[in-house]
């Protein structure tokens, strides 16, 4: 199989051919992503220390927030012991900061896997698979809800319809069909 080159490239950081590139589905829209801009794109989602994904959003006394994006981490991963609930996420904190390499052959030393990257590798898995499915769950939603319109759209239509006849027979006949009038009866 030839992918197309775009196939290979991260939508948000244009890394031609990122080691890994995972699909997310955000509002019927895919987007393709290295691990570390869908990790980026996706803090709520999960503690950037420990790199595990939350399976529910935490309760707000659990974590600690990122002073200045959406990124939480539980109390015991952050290192500032103060119990104000704040931090600074190592994304906000080094803006050369990169869950996953962009490329594993920079310099050689990004070959190796490390756990920390394969949590972050893992991590990144888990989120586009999740974005999978809620998108999957969307679409059931909206499937039923457009099934629902659209009985309520012929509903509406047949009831637009019976009333133009009506207005119709008042307009050019003024003699109302007795059988009609009888249906209609104020
Ligand atoms: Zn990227
Ligand atoms: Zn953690
Ligand atoms: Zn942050």
């Amino acid at each position: 199989m030839n992918p197309e080159p775009s196939q290979l490239q991260c939508a948000a950081c244009e890394e031609p051919e990122p080691p890994f590139i995972l699909t997310v589905i955000k509002d019927n829209v895919f987007r393709r992503l290295c691990a570390d801009c869908l990790l980026k794109e996706h803090r709520g989602l999960f503690c950037p220390v420990c790199l595990d994904v939350y399976v529910a959003p935490p309760p707000p006394d659990a974590v600690n927030i990122c002073l200045l994006c959406s990124s939480t981490t539980h109390l015991n991963c952050s290192s500032s012991s103060s119990d104000d609930h704040f931090f600074t996420c190592p994304p906000c904190l080094d803006p050369n900061f990169s869950f996953f390499p962009k490329s594993l052959d920079n310099d050689g030393s990004g070959t190796v896997l490390d756990l920390q990257k394969a949590k972050a590798l893992v991590a990144a898995a888990e989120i586009a698979v999740a974005s999978a499915k809620n998108a999957a769950a969307q679409l059931e939603e909206e499937a039923v809800n457009k099934s629902i319109e659209s009985k309520d759209a012929k509903e509406k239509a047949k009831e637009a319809l019976e009333y133009l006849e009506d207005v119709k027979d008042k307009a050019s006949g003024k003699k109302i069909n007795p059988r009609k009038r009888k249906n209609s009866d104020r």
